[in-house]
């Protein structure tokens, strides 16, 4: 049997948060879905969740208390020098760098804050949606917006410490990206159409997908990778439109061939995924979410993520959005996880002991460094 609980860790998607003590409810005990069950009855029923059982008996021993939300809550509002309690709890899984996307929350957490209380390297990611908004809210003309849009995203890679952009077209008018949207006339057009009826989504479906054709580009020539949500997320994800062989029609093009594009979550499209990174030669695929929130599943995300992409395409994440414990239960989970599926690889015969190790490593870490030069 494998013992990864010594690799490091990079989570290739986060979100800012800030702690914020509650001594009633700690909110890393709590997945992304379920957001409508607040209150107390709400409460009674994300405890019943398996995540949600699984991270109060984890967090409860690391904080030697009673394994009960309550206490976990209470326990970690008395935790006190928050900067030095996220150190150990990043030391104690050798979690060395977050890659951070600022588009969630808004309005944003202040950056600055946040890396004074998470003390690791955090690697921030520009989300393209928050700009959009603001060019269509003040309504401007095409030449403007796509100025505005372009030196905006140019500006966080060269001058703004972003390592890499991101979109969430999934949560918007979905992934069924038309490619006939690229050029400039049909830009025009679709801003025409967006401003004509600012209050249906739909309407910017042509302006959205011109904008994630152009993003391709701009990352292309930046030399950095565009991160697309993928897979299921909040309740309000355009849900049949979130797999990502939808992008497939668009990535294989000539044109973005040079832009490496990491399908973010993928869950539950694991095997489209895992396609797409062995078919396509700019693909990457990113486990979070799926890790850790959707437990019981984590060692099929694995062993279906390694069915047939390459196993350097393949990036450990987390989607932690409340709090550093997010992270470190997805790093204790994957690495348990990956040393499961690890074994029965090697006992089939299909893989050696040097590439067990070798394959973990590179999915825990070794691949995001190697993406971002670390
Ligand atoms: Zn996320």
């Amino acid at each position: 049997m494998f013992d990864f609980s010594r690799l490091p860790v990079i989570d290739n998607h986060t979100h800012p948060y800030l702690f914020e003590p509650d001594p009633v409810r700690y909110r890393p005990l709590d997945s992304f879905v379920g957001a409508e069950f607040a209150g107390a009855d709400g409460a009674a029923v994300r405890d019943t969740m398996l995540y949600q059982r699984w991270a109060t008996r984890e967090l409860a021993a690391y904080l030697g208390c009673e394994p009960t939300p309550g206490a976990v809550a209470q326990a970690r509002a008395a935790v006190g020098d928050e900067a030095a309690y996220v150190a150990r709890l990043f030391a104690s899984e050798g979690i060395e760098a977050l890659l951070v996307d600022t588009g969630y929350p808004q309005p944003p957490v202040d950056m600055a804050e946040f890396r004074r209380r998470v003390p690791t390297k955090i690697l921030p990611v520009y989300r393209i949606e928050p700009p959009i908004k603001t060019l269509l809210d003040e309504r401007v003309g095409y030449d403007d917006f796509v100025r505005r849009f372009d030196a905006g995203l140019r500006r966080a890679i060269t001058e703004e410490g972003f390592v890499a952009v991101k979109s969430i077209i999934a949560y918007r008018t979905g992934l069924e990206i038309d490619p006939g949207q690229a050029g400039e006339e049909a830009g025009r057009r679709g801003l025409e159409r967006a401003l004509a009826e600012p209050d249906r989504m739909a309407a910017s479906k042509p302006l959205r997908d011109h904008l994630l054709l152009r993003t391709l580009r701009l990352c292309r020539d930046l030399g950095v990778s565009f991160h697309v949500h993928t897979g299921v997320g909040d309740k309000d994800i355009v849900l049949a439109k979130c797999n990502p062989a939808l992008l497939n029609e668009t990535l294989r093009r000539p044109e973005y061939a040079a832009t490496r594009v990491v399908l973010i979550h993928c869950y539950p499209y694991l095997a489209e995924a895992s396609w797409m990174a062995a078919a396509l030669p700019n693909v990457w695929i990113d486990l979070s979410e799926g890790v850790p929130f959707a437990l019981a599943a984590t060692d099929r995300i694995f062993e279906t993520a390694l069915d047939l992409a390459p196993t350097s395409r393949i990036l450990f994440g987390t989607d932690a959005f409340t709090g550093p414990e997010h992270t470190w239960l997805g790093a204790r989970l994957a690495k348990r996880a990956l040393a499961r599926v690890m074994t029965r690889l090697w006992e089939r015969g299909y893989i050696t002991e040097t590439e067990g190790i070798e394959i973990a490593a590179a999915i825990l870490s070794g691949n995001a460094r190697a993406m971002h030069g670390l």
